[in-house]
């Protein structure tokens, strides 16, 4: 059976791995995070220390998640998305946070100054959503609002739905 591969992109805190993991839990569709991956496999290469954290080897992430990409059915859950190779992905997800929303989020999480004002300017400036849409087809990008409780709800009845559709008109 064919299956779809769903980015979910956006800001750190905006809501991600929370949607992700639920999607997984209710589509049967495996969920990769693509953080978690890279410090299990140890797939960097050098570290930043400006921003104290290790840089991404995204040749490496690439190699890493290929075969599984190309079988289908994988949700990717990451806050960058320029790297990933385009036929990847059926439908991307920029999720999207109110300033205020989200700086209570990343403050809760204990980032410093530096790394709450970077985040924050990043959802200011749409810097995830202009990402996407440079690297995908407009027509695959949708933003999705993730505020409160009742937006996650809505988000993942309308992505199971969608889903659900892509399987039927793939498989007939
Ligand atoms: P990301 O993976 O994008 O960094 P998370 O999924 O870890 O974000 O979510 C960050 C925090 O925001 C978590 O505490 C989560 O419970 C909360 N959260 C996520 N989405 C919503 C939402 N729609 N409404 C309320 N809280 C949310
Ligand atoms: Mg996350």
């Amino acid at each position: 059976m064919l299956l779809p591969n769903i980015l979910l992109t956006g800001t750190p805190g905006v809501g991600k791995t929370t949607l992700g993991k639920e999607l997984a839990s209710k589509s049967g569709l495996k969920y990769i995070n693509v953080g978690d991956l890279a410090r299990e496999e140890q797939l960097y290469d050098g570290y930043d220390e400006e921003y104290d954290c290790p840089i991404l080897d995204e040749d490496r992430v690439v190699d890493e998640l290929d075969n599984q990409m190309r079988e289908g059915g994988v949700i990717v859950d990451y806050h960058g998305c320029d790297f990933f190779p385009e036929r990847w992905f059926h439908i991307v997800f920029v999720l999207r946070t109110d300033t205020n929303v989200l700086y209570e989020r990343l403050e809760t999480r204990g980032y410093n100054e530096k790394k709450l004002t970077d985040n924050i300017q990043c959802e200011i400036f749409q810097v995830l959503y202009e990402e996407a849409t440079a690297s995908y087809k407009e027509e695959i990008v949708h933003q999705l609002p993730s505020n409160k409780p009742e937006e996650l709800e809505n988000n993942v009845d309308q992505i199971l739905k969608w889903i659900e559709q892509w399987i039927k008109d793939h498989n007939s």
